[in-house]
């Protein structure tokens, strides 16, 4: 039987899976999953989500054919392809006529091919001519990505295939949950302890992850950065500084030195709530072996101060000569499916492809010669994510939403829904009707994953290719298609092909020359190499580069720099109203806003609903009940879901996942205070009230 080497939809690690046609019932898919062993990222192992991902292409729940909403009746109503884009060009040019350019806004997401996110970045400055385009991968690792670029000039998730981890000495995994997000990737750290390695978790919660970790530290959620410190300072302290790799590889090492000692062990413990033996340990087991890694993720990156925290642990890195060397490093777990790529190819406010900074001319001049335009004519950076939804309604009265699900996965998601509400105009292009979608005014059906071909990037930076399996039902289009006609109805002719290998060419020549180069990348050579890792200039062709940074960093004089910083405060504390502690986070049977795996009924059934975790110390005092549903207040709204009492959680914090709508959305709670570099909202902390829903209604 035919089958077709492609990759999961969903989560940045991209599992490799093979396709080929089902024997099934009618109203079953037309394709199933089989192990694909050759895929070295993870050896034929798929999480649940990856097995059952075919169930959506044949669910009598998936869009098929596009949806106007009437006037007449308020409701959402069946219309054809032409009559659709006809709509959503009159809606966005209209506004653009009377409120110019700026007030039309495009919001991309993370699980768009590059072939998807670079056209709708072209699309929104060349067509549309606004700067307000942003994408939900703002609210992913965007900490992250800003810290690497500050510190190693270039912002690539891992700057080292997986395969490397088992052959380090020992890894800090901070504030990741594995074994819920990506549970293939836990082999490499099982792996790494069969070599002898040692594995550090830190993380509010005994996760399962952390059960696996030879040390568990649980500090009080946003207060990792002082952790870090700590940390650094008892390498100082302790004599484990590598001083030749600091004076030959770095810059600015007095000042975070200084920093960094100013976060006595004691004085840590107080903020983290993390026995300073406990510190020593870690500092022991980290700096003992002969190489080490940090791998972050969302924990310390979704904070008001999370590209701080994130520089703490990769300044720790560099005094330990842990990074730019074999088998050690820094590295970030990217989560979306797509990313890492949807940042390099110009749906970020601030970024053009081949992640050029919007604001350097010659970045400008350079895309502007491919894209056959004037640089001039160019808008600049725009706002991130949670500002530009933010803003709608009021400066923004239009936006196209592609593959994103913002009333759900936006912090202080009551707010944006009102915001969304508050549109003149909405145009969605999904695969199923999302609660984003069941708002706007023209709702557009697009391919799924296995209904087209296009390329993403892993959290390796290794370029990927799923190929398309299956003809996609009738009514459904890809968002390839729908960028051309929407172009066309604006007037413009050239430069929106449907055809994703044509996309790609004239990526890859907007790419050349930049940081995220993928100027040497074609469809056949990631076939051959089974992935090509960025940077991949013309010139050399081949599996690109897989390990950065071994003979220097991407800044201008090739040093890492240290980037002084110091610990500060959640933008939101607990005080007498709101006495504890929210964090948020996943959990495996589902998948960010659970748009897709909601409706998957394997998952569903795994996982149907939102539950609030909360130790047994709290839940006496407060009267929970195991089961009984908890009301949790927070400045900004109410949620309300079943409790699960567990030792596993710190007393002073309660976790909830965030997948779901209703009274157990999660982000009704969460704080949108951003960080001021990445502008990246603190999902991972606010302080709440928690009380047995019954009670809370009578109060
Ligand atoms: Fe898909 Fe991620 Fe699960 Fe792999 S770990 S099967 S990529 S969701």
């Amino acid at each position: 039987m035919h089958t077709t080497a492609t990759h999961c939809p969903y989560c940045a690690l991209q599992c490799g899976m093979n396709l080929r046609p089902a024997a099934g019932e009618a109203g079953e898919s037309a394709v199933e999953v089989v192990e694909r062993e050759d895929f070295p990222v993870n050896r034929g192992a798929l999480c649940g989500k990856g097995r059952t991902a075919p169930a959506l292409l044949s669910s009598r729940v998936r869009l098929t054919e596009p949806l106007i909403r009437t006037h007449a009746t308020g409701t959402l109503e069946p219309a054809t392809w032409e009559e659709a884009l006809d709509a959503i060009a009159e809606g966005l040019g209209r506004t653009r006529r009377a409120h110019g350019p700026d007030a039309v806004g495009v919001f991309g997401g993370g699980g768009l091919t590059n072939e998807k996110a670079y056209a709708l970045g072209k699309f929104a400055r060349v067509a549309l001519g606004t700067s307000q385009i942003d994408y939900n991968g703002r609210f992913c690792m965007s900490s992250a990505a800003a810290a690497h670029q500050r510190a190693f000039g270039l912002d690539r998730g891992l700057p080292f295939p997986l395969e490397d981890i088992p052959r380090t000495g020992c890894v800090i995994l901070v504030g990741s949950n594995l074994a819920e997000t990506m549970p293939p990737a836990l082999r490499y750290l099982t792996e790494l302890k069969e070599n002898g390695g040692t594995l550090i978790v830190i993380d509010p919660r005994r996760t399962r992850t952390a059960a696996q970790a030879d040390l568990h530290l649980a500090p009080r959620p946003g207060t990792d950065l002082a952790l870090a410190l700590g940390l650094l300072h008892l390498v100082v302290a302790e004599g484990h500084t590598d001083e030749a790799f600091i004076a030959e590889r770095t810059t600015g090492w007095e000042e975070a030195r200084a920093a960094a000692m100013a976060h006595w062990p004691e004085l840590v413990e107080r903020i983290t709530g993390v026995p300073v033996p406990r510190l020593r340990e870690a500092v022991s087991m980290f700096c003992t072996p002969s190489s080490a890694m940090v791998l972050t993720a969302r924990g310390p990156e979704q904070q008001a101060k999370g590209t701080d925290t994130v520089s703490a642990w990769i300044n720790l890195c560099l005094a330990t000569g842990r990074a730019g060397r074999p088998h050690s490093g820094y590295g970030c777990l990217t989560g979306q499916g797509n990313g890492q790529g949807g940042r390099e190819h110009g749906q970020k406010a601030d970024q053009l492809p081949g992640y050029r900074k919007l604001t350097d001319p010659a970045a400008r001049a350079h895309v502007a010669a491919v894209w056959g335009v004037d640089p001039d004519s160019l808008p600049g950076p725009g706002r991130s994510a949670y500002e530009l939804l933010d803003a709608l309604g009021g400066d923004v009265r239009a936006l196209l939403l592609m593959g994103s699900n913002p009333v759900v996965s936006a912090p202080h998601a009551s707010r944006i829904e009102d915001r969304i509400r508050s549109l003149e105009f909405l145009a969605v292009a999904d695969v199923v009707l999302s609660e984003t979608a069941a708002l706007a005014d023209v709702v557009l059906p697009v391919t799924q994953w296995a209904e087209e071909t296009g390329t993403t990037t892993n959290l390796e930076g290794r370029v990927l290719l799923r190929r398309q399996a299956l003809t996609p039902p009738p009514g459904v289009r890809s968002d390839l298609h729908v960028l051309h006609g929407l172009a066309a109805r604006l007037g413009i002719d050239k430069g929106f092909p449907e055809d994703p290998e044509e996309v790609f060419a004239e990526l890859r020549r907007a790419s050349a020359g930049g940081p995220a180069d993928y100027s040497g990348i074609s469809y056949r050579a990631i076939e051959e190499h089974q992935g090509v890792f960025w940077p991949c200039p013309e010139d050399t062709p081949g599996p690109g580069t897989r390990r950065l940074f071994l003979d220097r960093f991407a800044t201008d004089d090739g040093r890492a720099r240290f980037i002084p910083v110091a610990h500060r405060e959640s933008a939101e504390l607990p005080d007498a109203d709101y006495p504890v502690l929210l964090t948020t986070g996943r959990v495996v049977s589902q998948y960010q806003s659970g748009a897709q795996t909601r409706r998957v009924p394997e998952l569903n059934a795994a996982a149907p609903e939102a539950f609030v975790e909360i130790h047994p110390r709290l839940a006496d005092r407060i009267g929970a009940v195991e089961g009984a549903p908890l009301a949790v207040t927070s400045r900004r709204g109410r949620a309300v879901a079943p409790a699960r009492i567990t030792d596993t959680i710190r007393p002073d914090t309660v976790f909830m996942p965030f997948h779901w709508p209703g009274e157990g959305r999660a982000n009704t709670l969460t704080n949108p205070a951003l960080d001021p570099v990445s502008r990246m909202p603190e999902f991972k902390t606010c302080a709440v009230r928690v009380e047995p829903a019954d009670a809370a209604a009578g109060s």
